[in-house]
């Protein structure tokens, strides 16, 4: 990969070709490891989405007259090219965003994962019939594409958020539009030129780089069906009320606060193993990650101990290095502001065990850097426990009983993921059918559904109703038709 001077301008792929974005604002795409340049970013303006909207739109004549069969077998080739550039794909995921080259192939994993399940849609998206409702009279609901549909993802998931949307909506016959983060396009870049040797018909898969302009372009956009949004709450609320203006459908997946439970009668070592992964893994910017535990009664002590224990040994470093745990964050700006949130938690009366903030890694000294921080003795109201931090920060409350730790959980806007860890059927019936968070965890700390089931929180962690992927996202993706027939 180029660096520096002789950076790339990322093009679009609009239409089966690449093009250079016609001007506007540039981003450099930096390595958060090394603050080294990787690329550089041309902010597409209104015109440029509209135009990959309109190519699409021309696609969609044909490509929804393709039988699904035929459909999905260009989606078997993405999965076999995506298999033969595993390894590539997850290093430039890992150069891109930081997390370590374990986490990026776990993500490339689950992405690939969805490819997979596109590949069933012959069998997926079929309708339903039924003979004779009434006599010599019958019915039959039938699944059909839309036309245009498009997404915009964050930057943390640059590879796998992505799959989540466009092998569902492209094997329902719909044409697509990828808007990628500004900070992190490089893996979309590969990923596309992956589509481009599984030969897609040009126009069916398309790429648009660009920040929120772009985005916004896409939104209010006549010809888009609908779009799949992935980002912050504040940015999610928005699109949804934007994109249902124009009477688009929508889903958007907003931003998160994860509460853990730990039960006194937990497995207390395999929890602790289990929940640094959640708290510290992709150095915390995961919208699954766990951000405050409340332990419940006389396991408070033991638990904080062994978590404090288990983060100071974390080796944060550059992912590429495999003997790395933690990567940094994603940019000097977002470091800035997950420091200002461990200052408020000291300004608040926190006690701060662990401290990062100075974390150095003495061959990386221009990355981005935040090393495990850990608080005790939080409380429900401080900001620590209730907003998104969306970095390696832990919060850690005592509570006497589960009730008031459900009442704590309620008490927060979010609502995208949450864990329970214990060794009672009675607690864990207790807590599924009270917690009302949509993603729960029992004895797992990342509670992530696979493609088959689907994804998404709720509260302000969600605005919309069906969710990313699974049988919700052939509902959103497709419309239903019903026939009623008799023949004289
Ligand atoms: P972000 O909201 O800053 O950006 C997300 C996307 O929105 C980017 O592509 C960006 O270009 C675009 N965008 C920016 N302004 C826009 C506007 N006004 N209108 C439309 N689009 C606009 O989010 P981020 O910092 O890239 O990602 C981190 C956030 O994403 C965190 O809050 C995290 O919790 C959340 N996230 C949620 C999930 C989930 O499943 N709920 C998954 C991953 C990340």
């Amino acid at each position: 990969m180029k660096t520096d001077k002789s950076c790339d301008i990322l093009p679009n792929y609009v239409g089966g070709k690449w093009i250079e974005p016609a001007g506007g604002n540039e981003l450099d795409v930096i390595n958060p490891a090394t603050g080294e340049k990787l690329g550089i970013v041309r902010l597409s303006s209104k015109a440029e989405m509209d135009q990959a909207i309109s190519v699409a739109k021309d696609a969609f004549r044909s490509w929804r007259d393709t039988p699904p069969v035929d459909r999905a077998r260009y989606f078997f080739k993405l999965k076999e090219l995506l298999e033969e550039d595993f390894e590539n794909l997850s290093r430039i995921l890992t150069m891109e965003n930081g997390k370590t080259l374990a986490e990026a192939r776990g993500s490339v994993r689950r992405g690939i994962e969805n490819v997979e399940a596109a590949c069933g849609m012959p069998s997926l998206m079929q309708g339903y019939t039924l003979e004779d409702v009434a006599v010599g009279i019958d019915c039959q609901a039938v699944r059909q594409p839309m036309g245009v549909f498009g997404c915009i993802t964050p930057f943390n998931f640059p590879a796998m958020v992505p799959l989540w949307f466009f092998p569902t909506a492209v094997a329902c016959g719909n044409t697509f539009v990828v808007k990628p983060s500004e900070q992190t396009p490089l893996s979309q870049r590969r990923m596309f030129e992956l589509v481009d040797k599984a030969g897609f018909p040009p126009g069916v898969i398309n790429l648009v780089n660009g920040d929120g302009e772009a985005a916004g372009a896409m939104i209010s956009n006549p010809d888009i069906k609908g779009v799949s949004f992935v980002g912050s709450s504040a940015v999610a609320e928005s699109v949804y009320k934007e994109a249902s203006k124009y009477g688009k459908r929508v889903q958007a997946l907003g931003g998160a606060k994860n509460f853990v439970v730990v039960m006194p009668d937990c497995e207390l070592d395999s929890t602790v193993s289990n929940l640094i992964d959640s708290i510290y893994g992709c150095a915390g910017e995961r919208c699954l990650a766990a951000s405050v535990v409340l332990a419940v009664g006389d396991i408070y002590d033991r638990f904080k101990a062994k978590l404090h224990e288990a983060a100071k040994k974390i080796k944060i470093g550059n992912g590429l290095d495999e003997s790395v745990n933690m990567g940094p964050v994603i940019s000097e700006a977002h470091k800035a502001r997950v420091v200002s949130y461990i200052e408020k938690g000291v300004a608040e009366g926190a006690d701060l065990l662990l401290d990062g903030r100075d974390a150095e890694v003495t061959d990386c000294l221009g990355g981005f850097f935040v090393g495990p921080t850990l608080f005790d003795n939080v409380k429900p109201d401080m900001t620590i426990a209730r907003e998104e931090i969306f970095g390696p920060v832990a919060s850690i409350i005592k509570v006497k009983d589960i009730a008031e730790a459900l009442d704590i959980i309620h008490g927060n806007e979010y609502g995208n993921a949450t864990s329970i860890y214990t060794s009672s059927g009675k607690h864990v019936r207790r807590f599924t059918h009270e917690v009302g968070i949509s993603m729960i965890g029992v004895n797992i700390g990342v509670a992530a559904p696979m493609a088959f089931f689907m994804f998404g929180g709720t509260n302000k962690s969600f605005f919309g109703d069906l969710k990313a992927y699974g049988r919700d996202g052939i509902e959103f993706y497709t419309d239903k038709r019903v026939i009623i027939s008799r023949w004289f």
